[in-house]
């Protein structure tokens, strides 16, 4: 007889999970969708709020044209085709914490469509399709504790209610919880590198419900879905599908059915529990939003929102690599952020060799990061600070040993590397006139070439001079009076 362990592997070989993603964004709008209150996020309870966002009876929603300038970006970034013409819609359904008794968002007419993101996955590359990206409005916040009066009542804070939205739903493309994870980790990679959310978790700007069903393998037709909601971390939702996936087998495998309903994740026991059925799409009485006009982005708006369409993280690793040949892994580690990659690129064009600023990144760096349990961009040496100590130790003025010592001290002390360095580990200058004379009638002893040319008008030369004698010298020299002695010699 199998044991349970392997009878729960061949079970689990039986079947293959399907999974779909909605993603729903906060954009960074200044402003509200419908009205113009503030957005900020953490303000006491119900101060953002206004006639509109509170749903009094009469007050008029005006859309915000930044919010769908932003929405049509960050679709733009997901391969989305724009449609011309998209409608908001009414969702309708009750909830405390949702004022109207509706949300206004978008159903069969959306603003986007057709999608997609590339994933790396256990069997290769792979694409995962998006099939909508729509613009609606947030809903407001249940507090449920934390504030005075905790545990008897629940409270409603209306802030986040009319916070503008994009959902992102996936097509049922991914077929393991990996492939979930490295979907939203993409994803919000993308989003990031757009600008137009901060897609924090913690605070609710990046919010995921999955949704999955297992079928048999080979079987053609989805099996019976459901949808776990509200986990808050990309890892917890990956662990919340892994428990997913066993529950419906176990189900099918004991003669039952799965039942189509939403759950809810507990990361504490690492298990699901139903919260309620869901509610289908007719459920929700959908009709065209009366107080709003179809939603035009004509050409030429869609022309002038995709001039704004940064250079992506996928091609820019691929455009750095070949730029400053330095390996795949290096880039990616330097392109986790826009603005990381943005300071490594200014910094690596101004060093002598880019490549040595990224294998100091790779080398020195990132231990001592992990050390202190620091993330990159809050490095207290900065690109620029890499860059600086590469061009020293590429000029021979420090030793690599030095640089170790340097970096330690920048670490202990929280400062740029530039900082220290003037502290520290600046050699004495030496300003030794004729000490300095005797190197460089040996450099230009050693190459007449060089000589020729400068002598020949091409005056950029005299770098080349420079830096061999501050290299000779091995740092010592005074560089301004090696300049002036460099002109003085040859000219
Ligand atoms: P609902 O109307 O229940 O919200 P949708 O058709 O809008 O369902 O799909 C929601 C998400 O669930 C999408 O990401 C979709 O790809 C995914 N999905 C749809 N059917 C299945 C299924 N049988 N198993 C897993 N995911 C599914
Ligand atoms: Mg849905
Ligand atoms: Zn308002």
């Amino acid at each position: 007889m199998a044991t349970s362990v392997e009878s729960s592997i061949s079970a689990g070989a039986k079947y293959e999970p399907v999974i779909g993603l909605e993603v729903h964004v906060q954009l960074l709008t200044a402003s509200k969708i419908f009205c113009s209150c503030s957005t900020r996020f953490g303000d006491p309870p119900n101060t953002n709020v206004c006639p509109v966002c509170l749903g009094l009876p009469g007050a008029l929603p005006v859309l915000n044209r930044k919010a769908v300038e932003f929405a049509t970006l960050a679709a733009m970034a997901l391969n989305c085709e724009i449609r011309e013409t998209s409608i908001f819609a009414r969702k309708n359904y009750f909830y405390p914490d949702l004022p109207k008794g509706y949300q206004i968002s978008q159903y069969d007419k959306p603003l986007a469509e057709h999608g997609f993101i590339d994933i790396e996955s256990s069997s290769g590359k792979k694409k995962i399709g998006i099939t909508r990206v729509h613009l609606e409005e947030d809903a407001g916040k249940s507090l449920h504790d934390g504030f005075v009066g905790a545990g008897e009542t629940t409270a409603i804070d209306l802030n986040r209610s009319g916070v503008p939205l994009i959902e992102i739903v996936s097509e049922p493309d991914i077929v393991t919880p990996d492939e979930a994870y490295e979907y939203l980790t993409r994803l919000k990679e993308i989003i990031l590198y757009t600008g137009v959310s901060d897609v924090n978790m913690e605070e609710g700007s990046l919010r995921c419900d999955a949704n999955v069903s297992v079928r048999p393998r080979g079987e053609k037709k989805f099996g019976t879905k459901t949808e776990v909601k509200n986990v808050n971390s990309f890892r917890f939702i990956r662990e919340a599908l892994e428990y997913e996936i066993e529950r419906q087998i176990e189900v099918i495998e004991g003669g039952g059915k799965v039942t189509q309903e939403t759950r809810l994740y507990n990361s504490v026991e690492g298990k699901t529990y139903s919260m309620r059925s869901k509610e289908q799409a007719h459920d929700y009485r959908y009709f065209p939003e009366p107080d709003l006009l179809p939603l035009v982005v004509d050409e030429k708006w869609r022309a002038q929102i995709r001039s704004t369409l940064p250079e992506l993280p996928e091609s820019r690793r691929k455009r750095i690599v070949s730029d400053y040949g330095i390996t795949a892994q290096d880039a990616h580690t330097l392109t986790l952020t826009k603005s990381l990659a943005d300071q490594f690129e200014s910094a690596a064009k101004a060093a002598k060799n880019p490549k040595r600023v990224a294998n100091l990144v790779q080398s020195e760096l990132t231990g001592r990061l992990k050390a202190k349990g620091l993330e990159i961009e809050q490095s207290p040496i900065t690109m620029k600070g890499v860059a600086s100590s590469a061009d020293l130790v590429e000029s021979g003025t420090i030793s690599g040993k030095m640089l170790k010592d340097l970096y330690d001290l920048c670490f202990d002390r929280g400062k740029d590397f530039p900082e220290v360095y003037e502290q520290e580990g600046r050699p004495a200058q030496s300003r030794d006139t004729s000490a300095i004379e005797k190197i460089l009638d040996e450099v230009i002893a050693a190459n007449p070439k060089q000589v020729e040319q400068y002598r020949a008008g091409k005056k950029t030369v005299a770098a080349f001079f420079v830096g061999q004698v501050m290299k000779a010298s091995k740092g010592q020299a005074n560089p301004q009076l090696v300049n002036e002695l460099v002109a003085k010699k040859l000219g």
